[in-house]
């Protein structure tokens, strides 16, 4: 279980986020909800400890996630961050074996079975740059699931594609998920979470305003911010 207990993070003065506290359980997909500017990419940044708390404490099973290893928590960007100047394969392979975590002969078999997961096994040898979005993508959860995390991180990981795609998203998040991992996956997107998110955090100015099952939100949310957003996004 993750535990996000008390959290703010305030820049020049600024609260981005504040005093945001749940528990949320291994093993599902929660949907990080929210409009523009609610604070959802930062509590990502937190959580992938790209960014310090200013206050309060994330404990992931007991141990502070400031402790954790690198490897355990995986992020997917919002624009992927691949090396443009690395093959696709060597994406997948330069962090493990630079970590010491791989020798170079596990990481390239482990990479190839995951290129041939998500049907890239034939781009192995390309360079981003020779990729569409749909497949960049693909490469960015392959790269992150290299190291097997446990707690796995999407920011809007619809936004830099078609929206048509957006099942195909939800497909390859959902192929991310397996026993014991978390993923927290933020967007504004109500269709994706409809098609596989388990529970929902709803963002509004930096505060957590629904924290509920993702039946609950849609059904029946609590606070007359979400409801507006829910309406507003369902136009
Ligand atoms: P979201 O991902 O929900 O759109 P963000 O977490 O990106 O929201 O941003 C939340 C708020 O924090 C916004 O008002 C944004 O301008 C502000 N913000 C985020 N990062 C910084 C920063 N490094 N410096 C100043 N303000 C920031
Ligand atoms: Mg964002």
């Amino acid at each position: 279980m993750l535990k996000i207990d008390n959290v703010s993070k305030i820049i020049n003065e600024l609260t981005i986020l504040d005093s945001i506290s749940c528990d949320l359980k291994d093993g599902q997909i929660v949907a990080l909800l929210g409009p523009s500017g609610s604070g959802k990419s930062t509590l990502l940044r937190c959580l992938s400890r790209l960014t310090s708390l200013s206050n309060g404490i994330a404990i992931y099973n007991g141990t502070n996630i400031n402790d954790l290893p690198a490897s355990k928590i995986g992020v997917v960007f919002q624009s992927f961050n691949l090396f443009p100047h690395m093959t696709v394969q060597k994406n997948l392979t330069y962090a493990p074996v630079k970590l010491k975590l791989m020798s170079e002969n596990s990481a390239k078999e482990k990479a190839d079975d995951l290129l041939t997961q998500f049907g890239l096994q034939d781009k192995s040898d390309q360079h981003p740059a020779q990729l569409s979005g749909g497949q960049k993508q693909r490469v960015a959860i392959a790269r992150t699931l290299m190291l097997d995390p446990d707690i796995l991180l999407f920011d809007e990981p619809t936004s830099a594609l078609d929206p048509e795609m957006m099942g195909d998203v939800a497909q390859l998040i959902l192929a991310s998920k397996r026993d014991n991992r978390l993923i927290i996956m933020a967007t504004h997107e109500l269709k994706i979470c409809q098609l596989i998110a388990d529970h929902i955090l709803f963002l509004d100015h930096g505060k957590l305003v629904e924290n509920c099952s993702k039946t609950q939100f849609f059904e029946n949310p609590t606070s007359m911010r979400a409801k507006t957003f829910i309406d507003k996004m369902k136009l």
